[in-house]
């Protein structure tokens, strides 16, 4: 652990955790009775243990601390710097606003702009930091702390900014709801209070709906609506994400049963996919069954996969995505164009769709450029034979551009909006006068 005091900037203690704590409420409850403001910053770094094989064991820590130094020197006497975790550090800046919190954190990003140099070599390191405000978001330290690291995570899975602050994060919520949706969490999946909508996908060539994506939903008894991105990181983190998936592949064989009695064979059913629950140990003999126990062999499953599990897992990745092509299991790219996959990961992983991300598709008609990419994106999928859905279409304008490309599949509001069942395919049994009267 570090503590800035005095103007000395020596490191007290790595990763002594109570001592922290210790240090921080006392501090904060003398904020708390002189009723200033404050802010916490919660940083986490890249995964640094990466250069540990190329340039030693302890490379990460090495790094850690000449970072902690240098931040420090940003820091006042009152302020203080902890780490927490292996690559994550806390910081409480004493009478802090909301702007002198923002100019910490740019001043931490742009200091990371310039390579911090190790024995000699360079190394180029990336943060995401998440910002709370006392008194805005809680008067419980604790709850100050865990609201900043929510919206750090947040931040590092939706946005291509370095740096959030709570109130633009829908995951920061006071302490005692988050926890209280973690404790409600594995009942409302056997009961019912989460189920799956089904949001259709058209194809242009074909001229009617050929898959639909299933979204989860959570409608809690006292807090309505809860977003999908919150209860699935909250399962995520508790250990819910299997029975969660589960869950889904479950509504999947259901939804698969009703259109093989209705002739609808070829209707695809494309399922989000979690990172945890792919690469989890026993993944393999754990699709295995749940294939056959859901009668799910043969059918038009689609598994979707974010960038985030190919950037990290590539070894182990190809295995697991081999396993699910031997069931015939379809793998989509999800958000395809927000993460940073290497066109190389393309060619070797056995990938059959991209999924255009919709903030390409937000505006193509007015945007030139963004034009330019998709069709890019396009040309380069179609020459490595894998097929394209562009997610997000929302109105006539976007929809006509996008038409005007060969044998993509599109979905968005413009289309449908996420379903139940029944209204899918009511939808779908209609859907061939429908479509040739309005596209
Ligand atoms: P996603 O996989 O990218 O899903 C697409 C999201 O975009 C859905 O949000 C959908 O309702 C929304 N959407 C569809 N068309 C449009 C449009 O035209 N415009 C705009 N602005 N949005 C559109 P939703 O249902 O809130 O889901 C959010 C995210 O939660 C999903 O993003 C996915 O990452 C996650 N998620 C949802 N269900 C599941 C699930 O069963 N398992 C897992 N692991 N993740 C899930
Ligand atoms: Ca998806
Ligand atoms: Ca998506």
């Amino acid at each position: 652990m570090l503590k800035k005091d005095n103007n000395e900037n020596l490191p007290i203690k790595f990763s002594d955790y109570s001592s922290f704590q210790e240090i921080i409420k006392q501090r904060f409850s003398e904020i708390s009775v002189m009723q200033v403001f404050t802010s916490i910053l919660f940083i986490e770094f890249d995964d640094l243990s990466r250069f540990n094989d190329a340039f030693g064991f302890n490379i990460d820590d090495k790094l850690m601390l000449k970072i902690s130094e240098d931040i420090s020197l940003f820091l006042n006497s009152k302020d203080i710097l902890a780490r927490v975790g292996n690559h994550q550090f806390v910081i409480m800046q004493d009478l802090s606003s909301e702007e002198s919190a923002e100019i910490l954190a740019k001043r931490i990003i742009y200091m990371l702009s310039e390579p911090c140099i190790i024995d000699e070599h360079m190394f180029y390191i990336e943060a995401s930091i998440g910002i709370s405000l006392y008194p805005l978001d809680g008067n419980n330290i604790t709850e100050l702390i865990k609201t900043a690291e929510n919206t750090m995570k947040y931040v590092q899975k939706n946005s291509k900014n370095h740096i959030g602050f709570s109130k633009d994060n829908i995951l920061s919520l006071p302490c005692d709801k988050s926890i209280r949706l973690m404790a409600d969490l594995p009942a409302a999946i056997e009961n019912g209070e989460i189920y799956f909508l089904y949001q259709p996908q058209y194809s242009h060539t074909e001229k009617c709906f050929v898959g639909a994506e299933l979204l989860a939903r959570w409608e809690h008894p006292k807090y309505g609506d809860v977003p999908p991105e919150l209860f699935i990181s909250i399962a995520e983190q508790n250990g819910m994400i299997g029975p969660l998936t589960v869950k889904a592949l479950v509504a999947a064989s259901k939804a698969f049963a009703v259109f093989y009695k209705k002739g609808m064979n070829s209707f695809s059913l494309s399922l989000n996919i979690s990172p945890i629950f792919l690469m989890a140990r026993s993944f393999d003999e754990t699709i295995e069954f749940l294939i056959n126990q859901y009668d799910l062999l043969g059918k038009k499953l689609n598994f979707e996969i974010t960038e985030e599990i190919v950037l990290k897992n590539t070894d182990t990745l190809l295995k697991t995505l081999e396993k699910l092509k031997s069931f015939d299991i379809n793998i989509e790219l999800d958000d395809f164009g927000t993460g940073y996959t290497s066109l190389q990961h393309l060619a070797y992983l056995p990938i059959d769709t991209l999924k255009i991300d919709k903030s390409f598709v937000y505006e193509i008609d007015k945007d030139v450029k963004k034009r330019a990419l998709f069709k890019a994106i396009v040309e380069m999928s179609q020459a490595l034979n894998i097929n394209i859905i562009a997610e997000g279409i929302e109105n006539s304008s976007e929809n006509n551009i996008i038409k005007t490309f060969d044998s993509i599949i599109v979905q968005g509001y413009f289309y449908a909006k996420p379903m139940t069942l029944d209204s899918l395919v009511e939808k779908l049994e209609s859907s061939v006068s429908e479509v040739v009267s309005v596209y």
